[in-house]
């Protein structure tokens, strides 16, 4: 089934470090074959083997309304034959600046970098900045991008290996990042009474989506929302898997908790490159008088990328039911997979806030992931090889199987069981 595919991925490792980039490196992970992709159209992947799968991740969750999806594609192609100057300001960006600002609660200002990653590194420096304080509170598990500040004391998501000894990871950002636990209150009050006056912000998924979608305890988030309030903490919310997915105005406007900067990644940038982060204009313009190397880099809020990331906040923002016809769509995918796996008696418990879903099987996390990661874990192995036989390609997480499934564009979503 995947021949050439191992081919391409062997004269890949001659080259590339652990042979092409990390999502399609889940699958070596769990002893499959990375698959080789050579087109994409709406909710399919068209391997260079000639396979047609599903795919149930969606790049990772920026192709909210499919690949290749037109008004990006004809936005792109347009721009790209105007040529693109790079350095020099374009419309493009203060139309989408202002799209986002009229979609998302409690922003008035944005600025745009190139990724997830950067988006929550400028939201901290602002947050520092702002504030004159330097420690950050993270909670375990929640994942912020790969830059190494953020993978100190082992916790952001399935990546487990950043740790107060990694490489480059210093004693100072090992020093000022206070790890928390989710859902857990008690917790962050108790690390603010110990670093009293010394926390500038407190960084947190929503909607933990990296730890497979678990969805914050009731109450969880506005608690935070006050401690910060009442002891002079930034609050910010990463938003780069949950924003513009899980509504218009992502999880702020879906849990009604407004954060002081909100970070941006994935859909925001309709496929390419872009990350983005926002706040009041209050905070925001603390920025104003700092030099652009301070902000943002040579590519950030490039024409060619600014052109994509519009047309999907235009797409999205101009069919009002869209927001609701993901949620319906993935409801009914959570019933499939629950369908599936019952008839299969899998033990299993599905997370579901809006329109992300995660399905947990009942198995150690933490033994599960080793395994896994030695490539000899036959629940695992047998799950994802039996899917990828029947074309459907969903990734591997540290935690459990997680699927962004964006299944607006799976029209044809059949849970028949054979
Ligand atoms: N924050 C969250 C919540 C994410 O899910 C991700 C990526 O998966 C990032 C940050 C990093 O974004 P990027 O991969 O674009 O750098």
């Amino acid at each position: 089934l995947y021949q050439r595919s191992s081919q391409l991925f062997a004269e890949a490792e001659k080259v590339i470090p652990g042979g092409v980039n990390s999502p399609v490196r889940a699958f070596k992970s769990v002893g499959g074959t990375p698959i080789f992709v050579k087109k994409a159209k709406g909710a399919y992947l068209y391997d260079e083997d000639g396979n047609r799968l599903i795919d149930y991740i969606n790049s990772w969750g920026p192709m909210v309304l499919g690949h290749a999806f037109e008004p990006v594609v004809h936005a792109v192609t347009e721009k790209a034959k105007l040529g693109t100057s790079f350095g020099m300001p374009t419309e493009l960006e203060t139309q989408i600046a202002a799209l986002a600002v009229s979609m998302v609660p409690n922003i008035d200002k944005i600025r745009f970098v190139n990724s997830g990653t950067e988006a929550c590194m400028s939201a901290i420096r602002l947050a520092r900045g702002f504030t004159k304080r330097d420690k950050i509170i993270k909670f375990a598990g929640c994942y912020h991008g790969h830059s190494d500040s953020f993978l100190i004391q082992a916790g952001s998501g399935a990546m487990t290996f950043g740790s107060p000894n990694s490489p480059g990871v210093t004693a100072g950002t090992a020093k000022d990042t206070l790890l928390a636990t989710y859902n857990d209150l008690q917790n962050v009050k108790n690390l603010i009474d110990v670093n009293r006056n010394e926390i500038a912000a407190i960084i947190i998924e929503p909607v933990a989506g990296n730890m497979g979608c678990i969805p914050p305890a009731e109450g969880f988030l506005k608690g935070l929302r006050q401690l910060c309030d009442e002891n002079g903490i930034l609050l910010i919310f990463d938003e780069v898997m949950t924003g513009f997915r899980l509504a218009r105005g992502g999880a702020q406007e879906l849990l009604s908790i407004n954060a002081d900067i909100v970070c941006f990644g994935k859909v925001i940038g309709g496929g390419l490159p872009v990350g983005a982060f926002a706040a009041r204009k209050e905070i925001m313009n603390y920025l104003a008088p700092l030099g652009p190397v301070y902000q943002a880099g040579t590519l950030s809020g490039n024409p060619l990328a600014m052109a994509a990331g519009l047309a999907m906040l235009e797409s999205l923002n101009n069919d009002t039911a869209i927001f609701q016809r993901l949620e319906e769509k993935t409801a009914y995918l959570e019933a499939g997979i629950k369908k599936v796996l019952e008839a299969n008696n899998v033990v299993h418990t599905i997370n579901r806030v809006g329109s992300m879903i995660s399905v947990h099987f009942d198995a150690d996390p933490v033994v599960d992931l080793k395994t896994a990661a030695n490539g000899d874990n036959d629940t695992f192995k047998k799950f994802f090889h039996g899917l990828l036989q029947e074309g459907i390609y969903i990734a591997p997480s540290a935690y459990e199987t997680w699927f962004i499934t964006d299944a607006l564009t799976y029209e044809d979503l059949d849970f028949t069981i054979n």
